[in-house]
């Protein structure tokens, strides 16, 4: 049977091996998924290992998606923005890399929320992995405004910059500010995504309350008992909570239509995978 895992450390809360068997149930896919604890100094050696044991392709979390984008071969046009990526896919010594994430959260937003987001306001916090694989999906969707507002406000800088032609491009105006500008106290935002991990510290809110805006859209990438505090901050200011859990199966989606050629439904798994963590 053919063989994919996802690689991480740690590994043991990720919920891909039960998406990527859904899927295949769901398509009739005959493959086996299983998550893989790499050391944290073995990324390559564990990947080598798993592509000579005849992997088909692999997902990567944190803390080795910059890794994996160097180790690709060829890669998307997202892994050479974002300097990171979360699918490989195996072709004999052939390595390409993907990046499905900012896919899934577009997909998430625009088709599962009804969250269009062509021509609305957005502010993207965080500049890290995350925030960097979506930030090209998400100008490509062709926002009237998209800013990046980060802690460390030189890599909010640096990953604007990287996608300065894009945002161009698309005709999108993308600035990168800190999390103190006096611009984030004096603007609300269509669509708020907090794409840092501030979640998981206690709940912690990095921007001020004055950028939600009344029915507007506020998704923290995190999910489960974490991204409570976040949703919960939201809808208190009158905006529409979501979690990342949609970006999560979407991204999953991605990868599996890139390794199967078979697009898995995602709305029954999504629907399933909340009610079982709930
Ligand atoms: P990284 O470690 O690469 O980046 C973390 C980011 O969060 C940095 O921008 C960092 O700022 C910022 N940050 C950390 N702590 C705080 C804080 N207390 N206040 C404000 N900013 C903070 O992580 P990732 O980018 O890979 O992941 C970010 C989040 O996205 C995680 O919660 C992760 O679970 C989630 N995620 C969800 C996915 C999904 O499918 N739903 C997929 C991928 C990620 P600084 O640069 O200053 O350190």
């Amino acid at each position: 049977m053919d063989t994919y895992c996802v690689f991480g450390h740690p590994i043991e809360h990720s919920k891909s091996p039960w998406i990527h068997a859904r899927f295949a149930q769901l398509t009739h896919q005959s493959l086996v998924y299983h998550k893989t604890l790499a050391p944290l100094d073995g990324f390559a050696s564990s990947l080598q290992a798993f592509q000579s044991q005849g992997g088909k392709g692999c997902n990567v979390t944190l803390p080795f998606k910059s890794q994996a984008a160097a180790l690709a071969t060829r890669c998307s046009p997202r892994v050479s923005l974002a300097l990171a990526c979360n699918t490989l896919k195996f072709d004999g010594q052939d390595i390409y890399g993907d990046n499905t994430d900012g896919l899934g959260l577009v997909t998430d937003l625009v088709r599962n929320a009804g969250c269009q987001l062509q021509g609305k306001s957005v502010l993207l916090i965080g500049a890290g992995g995350a925030a960097a694989g979506v930030l090209g999906p998400l100008l490509c969707e062709k926002p009237q405004q998209l800013w990046v507002t980060n802690r460390t406000v030189d890599k909010a800088r640096q990953v604007v910059q990287r996608h300065a032609a894009l945002a161009m491009a698309e005709g999108v105006d993308c600035l990168a500010l800190s999390l103190q500008d006096e611009k984030l106290f004096s603007q609300s935002f269509d669509v708020v995504i907090n794409a840092s991990s501030s979640s998981l510290h206690q709940g912690q809110i990095p921007v001020p309350d004055s950028v939600l805006k009344q029915g507007g859209m506020a998704c923290d990438l995190m999910y489960g008992p974490a991204a409570q505090g976040f949703m919960q901050w939201a809808e208190a200011h009158g905006a529409q909570a979501r979690d990342g859990l949609g970006m999560l199966v979407e991204q999953a989606a991605e990868s599996f239509e890139l390794w199967r050629g078979v697009r898995p439904p995602t709305e029954l798994v999504l629907a399933e995978l909340r009610a079982l963590l709930a």
